[in-house]
């Protein structure tokens, strides 16, 4: 059944055909797409007298015409016209396509009164915000959200042989180790399945993968019984662990929760009006459910074993996982988690700081102190780990001379200095405990200029290495009681550092993007600063002009004592080595064809080769006896074409 907020967001063809025929006509007959003219036909037709159509929306609709009126096109080429809509594969700018799934609804270690209480949703998130609605259609299945979303990007003419699996939802170091392991499974499943299909099957809402019954079988479908090099869901079908599980694709403590399904306010606003004093919350709501966040040794083996033979498979399938990104709380990182998290093939997390100040997380109920920030700071960075933190300014208890110094500790202090920065300032919304506050008059959202301030502050003090990835959180207007809704407020912020004669530094500032390059006239630089376990180098190529054409993450860690308190298994593979944390090369390079014209194909894999050897020398001047390389999945075999071997838990170059 599809619900009033799902047909918000599903595209009916049928309900535009109007625009659409005229349309699709048009564009068959013009001579060529390029943008101004493709514009301009867009805006002579638009979507219900409103907005431009999608690409993918008019790919819909040519699809339906063909299938239920071929005669209102008659005379165009269709084949022809798809192509045409469709474009050349493109890559997005940084190379990389983001495949974001959500986790099901499940209980948070957390009582954050700022955090939504969205029972339709994992904790903090609302149904209706980006890429919530696909989770929820989905029914927060692995396999389809993952599907869903290459499906969506191929049809947007993105190339996605290379993945970046961002995983959402509360706190994932919560969930039952079992289930975190079948979910990354399927997961790759639906990658290495996509990767392998033909093109018109990659264009079918559901894939193979989908067909896993409550019987644990696949179903009987010419797609979904493997084939040779591996790359498909044979593995997942052969597994009963993963297979057999149906609740996987459903929360079962969600569906068959009686108080839920008779709760009126199903998006958790109840949760606020006193309906807790009846012992009901957000966790008691969605279930009480495992807590695994310890039990990775044991109950997971089984599944983790099954994950790991299918990410082997992704090392060469056509949608590689060259990042895989995991959020969870600072408490809950300790020796064992980073391994498990390792053991996942996690490369970065996400990190939820929220505050430096003890007073201010106490009285957010955030439920840990700073201590445990700087701890799990330590144990990621000595593991290798990218760190992406969390920080909201305009807590309860906190004010925007506050957030300022605050924010600047986060750089000024090596314990924390994270690479990566979101800025999500406190927005107020109907199902979060904040509402008691600003009621009482306890909590008030900064004005538009109070929380400028803090958005220019907090860009001028973003040092070049680390990369300030948002500064609002992308909450739908219509969910917020009080707080900011613009949604543009890093130009906002930047349009005012130019009117005061700042710029900013940080990466995102400063990456190339899209730009040709020319790699001949690229210099290495390196900024250094030190951190809590040692000292990190952040190897930059830049333009002529100043901009960021590549970089790598190198960590040198102190041998004595920067490994301390870290698991054995991560001593094992680390002790004595320096770390590459990161290679990221943006943009694309205009290749000198034979004659010495630009032209030609894409290279990216001169600049990093080149960063991953200037690494390897800086690493051996420093005395370290060996790199390694906390890869993902889908690069491991780029570093052994580099000569790195392969551990355990990493890559490794000795000398
Ligand atoms: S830890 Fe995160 S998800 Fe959990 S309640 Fe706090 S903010 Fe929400």
């Amino acid at each position: 059944m599809v619900t009033p907020m799902q047909s918000r967001y599903r595209f009916d063809p049928q309900r535009h055909r109007a625009e659409l025929v005229p349309l699709l006509a048009a564009l068959a007959e013009a001579p060529t797409l390029a943008g101004s003219r493709r514009d301009r036909l867009l805006a002579r037709w638009p979507k219900a007298g409103k907005g431009f159509f999608s690409k993918s929306e008019l790919l819909a609709g040519l699809r339906w015409l063909r299938r239920t009126e071929p005669a209102a096109l008659a005379g165009v080429d269709l084949a022809r016209l798809e192509r045409r809509l469709r474009g050349k594969p493109v890559r997005t700018l940084s190379g990389v396509a983001v495949v974001t799934v959500f986790t099901r609804p499940h209980p948070c270690p957390g009582r954050c009164v700022f955090c939504p209480n969205d029972v339709r949703m994992p904790k903090s998130y609302l149904a209706d915000e980006p890429g919530c609605q696909r989770a929820l259609t989905h029914r927060f299945d692995p396999y389809e959200q993952t599907w869903s979303r290459l499906r969506a990007l191929t049809a947007n003419g993105h190339t996605i042989d290379k993945v970046e699996l961002l995983v959402l939802g509360g706190t994932w170091s919560s969930y039952p180790a079992a289930y975190q392991a079948r979910f990354l499974a399927r997961c790759f499943a639906a990658m290495n399945d996509f990767g392998a299909a033909p093109a018109e099957m990659r264009l079918r809402v559901r894939g193979p993968g989908s067909e896993v019954g409550e019987d644990g079988e696949v179903r009987p479908d010419g797609s979904s019984g493997g084939n040779s090099d591996g790359n498909s869901n044979a593995s997942l079908a052969s597994n009963p662990s993963l297979a057999s599980n149906p609740s996987l694709a459903s929360n079962p403590s969600l569906a068959s929760n009686p108080s839920l399904a008779s709760n009126p306010g199903l998006d958790g606003r109840e949760l606020r009006r006193g309906a807790d004093a009846a012992g009901r919350s957000y966790n008691s709501l969605v279930g009480a459910g495992g807590d695994g966040g310890d039990a990775g040794n044991g109950a997971g083996d089984r599944e983790e074993a099954a994950l790991h033979r299918l990410q082997a498979a992704n090392e060469g399938a056509g949608a590689r996982c060259v990042g895989l990104v995991l959020e969870t709380r600072p408490d809950r990182v300790n020796a064992g988690e980073v391994l498990r998290l390792r053991r996942l093939g996690a490369t970065k997390v996400q990190l939820g700081v929220q505050s430096l100040s003890d007073a201010v997380l106490a009285a957010n109920r955030r439920g840990h102190g700073v201590a445990a920030t700087r701890r799990s700071f330590r144990l990621l960075r000595a593991a290798g780990f990218k760190i992406q933190a969390h920080w909201m300014p305009n807590l309860l208890g906190s004010d925007p001379g506050a957030d300022i110094a605050d924010f600047r500790r986060l750089f000024a202090d090596p314990d924390f200095r994270p690479d990566e920065l979101k800025v999500y300032p406190c927005s107020l919304v109907d199902n979060a405990e904040l509402m008691r506050f600003w009621e009482a008059g306890e909590w008030r959202p900064y004005d538009d200029g109070e929380l400028l301030e803090v958005v220019v502050a907090a860009l001028a003090a973003t040092p070049p290495w680390c990369r300030l990835s948002r500064v609002i959180r992308d909450i739908p207007g219509t969910d917020i009681v009080a707080g900011s809704r613009v949604t543009n407020l890093r130009q906002v912020a930047e349009a005012e550092m130019a009117r005061r004669g700042l710029a900013p530094r940080d990466v995102r500032a400063r990456e190339v993007r899209g730009d040709d390059l020319d790699p001949a006239r690229l210099r290495l630089e390196e900024e250094v600063y030190a951190t809590s376990v040692g000292e990190e180098r952040f190897v930059q190529l830049l333009t002529p002009e100043g901009r960021l054409a590549g970089f790598l993450r190198l960590s040198l860690p102190d041998p004595a004592a920067a490994l301390a308190g870290s698991a054995d298994e991560i001593r094992r593979e680390l002790a004595g080595r320096a770390v590459i944390r990161e290679v990221h090369v943006y943009g694309r390079v205009a290749a000198l064809d034979g004659a010495g014209r630009p032209g030609g194909r894409a290279q990216h894999r001169g600049l990093g080769r080149r960063l991953v050897d200037h690494a390897a020398g800086v690493a051996r001047g420093a005395g370290h006896a060996g790199l390694a390389v906390i890869s993902a999945v889908g690069t491991r075999r780029y570093y052994r074409r580099l000569g790195y071997t392969d551990g355990t838990l990493y890559q490794h170059l000795s000398w």
